[in-house]
């Protein structure tokens, strides 16, 4: 079978012609595989939905039970079969949840990677190099200039400064889904034991981690902080909190942002600690990781398609760039739930100087 046969690219995301459903689509399917919960991969409105439990777990949160019409959990390693085409999810190393999808017919195995890193992270399963044909990844960070340091080296910035400025909070951006819970694990290994503040569009997924068995430590809501607690604290939002009134509660703050981008974007930011801590294959990890699978064909599908499709075939490897639209959006998440959504935002907010503001989501637009 030709892979393009098993699946290929459409203007709704990855479609399989074979097996009759798509991968990630960007628009409601009747039959959608979801890699992970991130908003750009992950929409509500499919007919019948198969990821793995955390994924639809995830999506439940974000989305509510009926995000979908029906769903199926495909556990990792578990092979199942759609109209004759057999699906494997794989772990992607991204966020708790995420998967590669590998899908074989008549002999062809093709790998959609959806988002990944090979790196270590105690808050998603490991990463493993899958066999196959055909390797579908992105190239977020797909240039020889993303070379991201260790993420530990990072926290220290972020633990050196708490020490040099123990009367000062530390504000610190980073994703609702994923990142957020990342950092607070770096932190914990890195040894801070204070309770680690939060805004309160991370809450229900922080539960979520934690009732999954990730140990992210004391975790508090930072809008139920005394003034007294919030001095030397980690205070965790999203990026678009950063800069609205819910960040005026914290006198004279350390602004810190987790991102892969921090090596490039921090000044334009005015992030004045920026942090390189990131969920996505820098450049050296997207070579190993495609090398690993032994595939004959790379297909790039978005972020830094050309340099990645040019490395690829200098490394003999059939490649080319899919120009997928739609996805490299999960900064710009606008799913999270909003503070202010919660039941207890009834009660006067004790905590704030200010008369408690709508606490924004990541609705960056
Ligand atoms: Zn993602």
């Amino acid at each position: 079978m030709r892979p393009e046969e098993l699946l290929h690219s459409t203007p709704q995301g990855l479609y399989s012609p074979a097996g009759d459903f798509f991968i990630d689509p960007t628009r409601p399917v009747a039959r959608a595989l979801i890699t992970h919960g991130h908003s750009d991969h992950a929409r509500a409105g499919h007919g019948a939905v198969m990821a793995t439990r955390r994924t639809l777990d995830i999506m439940a949160i974000r989305y509510g039970e009926g995000f979908a019409g029906t769903t199926q959990a495909a556990a990792y390693g578990e092979r199942l079969e759609v109209n004759g085409v057999g699906i494997t999810f794989h772990p992607a190393g991204h966020i708790l949840g995420s998967a590669q999808i590998a899908l074989d017919r008549q002999g062809c195995t093709i790998v959609a990677s959806g988002d990944y890193k090979p790196g270590a992270d105690p808050t998603a399963e490991p990463f493993e190099p899958v066999p196959c044909h055909v390797f579908i990844s992105e190239a977020t960070f797909g240039l020889p200039v993303f070379r991201h340091p260790d993420p530990a080296q990072e926290t220290a910035k972020l633990t050196a400064s708490l020490a040099l400025f123990p009367e000062r909070a530390h504000l610190v951006g980073a994703y609702a889904l994923g990142k957020a819970q990342r950092v607070m694990a770096l932190l914990r290994a890195a040894g801070h034991e204070r309770p680690i503040l939060i805004h309160g569009a991370m809450e229900r997924l922080t539960d979520y981690y934690r009732s999954e068995g990730i140990a992210l430590g004391a975790v508090h809501l930072a809008r139920d902080a005394a003034p007294a607690e919030l001095a030397g604290a980690v205070v965790i939002c999203p990026p678009g909190a950063m800069t609205d009134l819910w960040s005026r509660r914290f006198p004279d703050p350390v602004t810190a942002f987790a991102s892969g981008w921090m090596r490039i974007r921090a000044r334009q930011n005015g992030v004045e600690l920026p942090l390189i801590i990131s969920d996505h294959a820098d450049w050296d990890d997207l070579q190993a990781s495609i090398l690993a699978t032994g595939c004959e064909e790379l297909w790039v599908t978005h972020g830094q398609e050309d340099a990645l499709v040019h490395w690829a075939g200098l490394a003999g490897l059939r490649a080319r760039p899919l120009h997928m639209v739609g996805y490299g959006e999960e900064e710009a998440e606008t799913t999270a739930a909003p503070d202010t959504a919660a039941p207890d935002t009834a009660a006067p907010d004790t905590a704030a100087p200010d008369t408690p503001a709508p606490e924004s989501p990541e609705t960056q637009p």
